[in-house]
């Protein structure tokens, strides 16, 4: 399966799309802001550019990325100010795989241009353009970026790992959609290679799009323990499993097809991150974080619905899930979630990684 052609946010505004569900990823950033703030500050004063390119690869189709591009316009304009520099015109490039609905974020322009236009008495030149392709490979022209930013999208891989499956095709991780408890020590081995593989072409790439000096900071769901079964956003992928398990045991699905389904999603830890950033040798580590989170008010069906604009799509694409099944099987991972967050404090891990192009 081409994952590039298949996967996808949910788009539109409905009550199950991507653009409605995406308020926990949007807190993340949020969380961050100072810091995204603080990045682009510091390549607008370093450059002093006319014209600054910058890219936000993974944007999907919500609210949240034009709210990153608010924030960094912001920041640079404020910047500005502060040195008495007259603002750069902003070159903005919104980056997602093709299957993305882009339609969604360029509804929402009219309302940026507003909002930037009512904050600032000297508002600066915005030209966004839709870069659709996958980022593990070049996007954009050499040198022609000073910042690159992505939240919450560098967790999902180019593909499931060829190394799970035997000769025969079959997964050797029958008993788990990820990493978990009961998976061999050769899936482990397969998803690290493989997030390894792809995250050095994603640092060469950007390398020689980014011009010296120019910063990246990427933010991604992340591990702190070594061991991935225990670590905290393994156990949405653990409970989504036992899910699709209980649709199994009420004869919704076949177990063949359930052995057969694995995502293709890794959480790094900081050793991996940072290992490959040396090996690939073109980037400074300014910064690297693991930074644990959990919202004491979010619901156990506010986790799901997010999970569902996630999953739906590779879901329906293996299992040709309609809407009933999606609605049922939602409705128990809810509830096990739930029961979860009702038994113990469960925090998720976000990685957060500021680079410069030497
Ligand atoms: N940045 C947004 C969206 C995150 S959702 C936010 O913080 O809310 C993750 C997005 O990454 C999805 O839209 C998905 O399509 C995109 N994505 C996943 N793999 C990708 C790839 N290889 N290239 C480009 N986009 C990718």
């Amino acid at each position: 399966m081409d994952i590039h052609k298949a996967f996808h946010m949910k788009g539109g505004v409905g009550d199950n799309s991507y653009s409605k569900n995406s308020s926990l990823q949007k807190r993340v950033a949020e969380r961050l802001k100072h810091i995204t703030a603080w990045a682009i500050e510091e390549v607008f004063m370093s450059e002093k550019p006319k014209s600054l390119g910058m890219a936000d690869l993974g944007c999907s189709s919500g609210p949240n990325a034009l709210s990153n591009i608010k924030q960094v316009v912001e920041a640079v304009e404020k910047a500005s100010r502060r040195m008495r520099e007259a603002p750069p015109e902003f070159r903005v490039y919104l980056n997602d795989l093709h299957s993305n609905d882009f339609n969604t974020i360029f509804q929402g322009l009219p309302d940026l241009y507003r909002d930037l236009k009512r904050g600032g008495t000297n508002q600066p030149p915005l030209y966004i353009a839709a870069c659709p392709g996958t980022f593990y490979g070049r996007l954009f022209p050499d040198h022609s970026l000073h910042f690159v930013y992505s939240s919450n999208s560098l967790h999902w891989l180019s593909t499931v790992p060829a190394g799970i499956y035997e000769k025969e095709g079959r997964s050797m991780n029958r008993k788990s959609i990820y990493i978990s408890e009961r998976s061999p020590p050769v899936v482990r081995k397969a998803y690290l290679e493989q997030f390894q593989h792809d995250f050095s072409l994603f640092l060469k790439s950007r390398s020689q799009e980014l011009i010296r000096g120019g910063r990246m900071l990427l933010i991604l769901l992340g591990r702190t323990l070594s061991d991935h079964a225990h670590c905290a956003n393994s156990f949405l992928w653990e409970l989504l499993y036992q899910s699709l398990a209980h649709l199994v045991a009420q004869g919704e699905i076949e177990e063949e097809k359930l052995e057969s389904y694995d995502v293709h999603f890794y959480a790094p830890s900081k050793a991996e991150l940072e290992d490959e950033v040396r090996k690939e040798g073109s980037f400074k580590t300014e910064m690297v974080e693991m930074v644990e989170m959990r919202d004491e008010d979010v619901s156990g069906s506010a986790v799901a619905k997010a999970v569902r604009s996630i999953q739906e799509s590779m879901l329906a694409h293996h299992f040709g899930f309609g809407e009933p099944i999606f609605d049922k099987l939602f409705h128990h991972y809810a509830l096990l979630i739930d029961r979860e967050f009702a038994q113990r404090h469960v925090k998720s891990t976000t990685a957060l990684l500021l680079l410069t192009k030497l």
